[in-house]
């Protein structure tokens, strides 16, 4: 390639540039400089993920049994409320599918099916909702429902929850539009008492009923950046119709509601629940009524009409959630060491005592990475020459044994 003559400018930006910056077309004498290849280059990314987005959604030639399937792959345990989801999201995409290609001409009104993900913390709550929008290409944005405060007070207004969404979709507002939020610790903004109290309960009643308009479908006008809303900004305008919600949350005390309610019904599998419900199992026993109780108002459960319970995780799925899952931890570890030609192994013997401390700190399979980290502390700082590196129980437990120290 002929070198450009000094002083020559860019034919694309127009700004002067160092020969060695500029490339020339092969077929005419015209130049363009690195710079500008390199926007040209961040578009079209860009302008690619919208277009698998897009045809990811528009053609979703999938079934509940696939996508189930697909959540298998990434997803220990959880059978009843991976089935659910399933169904869900099929039934969602279905829905917004017919509605944007109006295939049928809309004789009945199919409503939007949100989702109500009940369960312990790290259980999977959070990777069941990302997995679903991989499956789907479709953006995916996580908010906390504990940083939303009513409109006009400290703290988020609910439609930052859209700014998220919109960043993950490059701001195209159309992919943004069937996208999927999931709004975490969405317990965490019940009401303090089931009256309506006399005092402003900013964190609580005021944020689900604005969060029930976003989820209704509405077109909320979104600040571009995020922050408080004020009367001078630019907005987005973000139609919430086709986006599909996943709401997510603990509950904690919910169990003692439902253990009153099943206590004072006089039905035939009465006492196996009762007894299933002091322990962390209850959670599939929830009813809209218990949520009422509980400080969520009717027409906020109304819009999270499918309700899905996630289990608690035993030592032995925590123990296959190190190993089998596509992403597994114990597989991304032998990754990172294989590319610098060590091979790392476990003993079934480590593993299986890896997961008895996770099991024994109670935040499900949360704690498994940090426990890894740990475990792997010296050979991840080292990396041995050696090729192979086995992992035995013995070196877990004293790896471990400082942590159990101090707790
Ligand atoms: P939650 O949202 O229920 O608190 P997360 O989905 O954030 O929990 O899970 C925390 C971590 O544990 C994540 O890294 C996730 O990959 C892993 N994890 C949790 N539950 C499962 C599961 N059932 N199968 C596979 N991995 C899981």
């Amino acid at each position: 390639m002929a070198q450009p003559a000094k002083g020559v400018q860019c034919d694309f930006c127009g700004r002067p540039s160092p020969p060695a910056a500029l490339v020339e077309s092969p077929l005419r004498p015209v130049y363009i400089c690195l710079d500008c290849t390199a926007h040209i280059q961040e578009v079209a990314q860009k302008e690619l993920r919208r277009s698998r987005r897009l045809r990811g959604w528009q053609m979703p030639k999938t079934s509940p049994a696939e996508i189930k399937a697909h959540l298998d792959a990434y997803i220990v345990g959880q059978e009843a409320a991976k089935r659910k989801i399933a169904v869900a999201v099929y039934n969602h995409y279905r829905r917004v599918a017919a509605l944007l290609s109006q295939e049928s001409p809309p004789s009945v009104q199919v409503e939007k099916s949100n989702v109500l993900l009940l369960g312990p913390t790290g259980t999977g709550k959070t990777l069941l909702a990302r997995t679903i929008a991989d499956l789907l290409q479709v953006p995916f944005a996580i908010a906390d429902a504990t940083t939303l405060t009513e409109a006009g007070y400290v703290g988020e207004d609910v439609e930052n929850v859209l700014v998220r969404l919109l960043q993950a979709a490059d701001y195209d507002v159309e992919s943004a539009q069937i996208g999927i939020v999931y709004i975490d610790e969405i317990d965490k903004i019940a009401r303090k008492s089931e009256n309506p109290s006399l005092t402003r309960d900013v964190g609580g009643e005021g944020v689900q009923q604005a969060l029930l308009k976003l989820l209704e479908g509405t077109i909320a006008n979104v600040p571009p950046k995020g922050g408080r809303k004020h009367p001078e900004q630019n907005f987005i305008s973000v139609n919430t119709q086709n986006i599909l919600f996943i709401c997510g949350g603990a509950f904690e005390g919910l169990d003692a509601i439902v253990a009153r309610r099943l206590s004072r019904q006089t039905i035939g599998f009465r006492r196996e629940q009762i007894r299933d419900s002091h322990s962390s199992g209850w959670y599939r026993y929830v009813q809209p009524a218990d949520l009422r109780r509980y400080g969520l108002i009717p027409e906020f459960i109304g819009r999270l009409p499918v309700i899905a319970a996630m289990e608690p995780l035993d030592q032995e799925a925590l123990l296959r959630i190190l190993t089998e899952p596509r992403n597994a931890l114990v597989k991304q570890y032998q990754q990172l060491l294989a590319w610098d030609g060590i091979r790392l192994r476990f003993t079934e013997g480590a593993l299986r005592a890896i997961a008895e401390e996770a099991f024994s700190m109670g935040t499900g399979a949360r704690a498994l990475r940090s426990l890894l980290e740990t475990v792997l502390e010296d050979v991840l700082f080292a990396r041995p020459s050696q090729e192979e590196i086995e992992i035995d129980e013995a070196t877990v437990r004293s790896k471990l044994a400082p942590l159990r120290a101090v707790s």
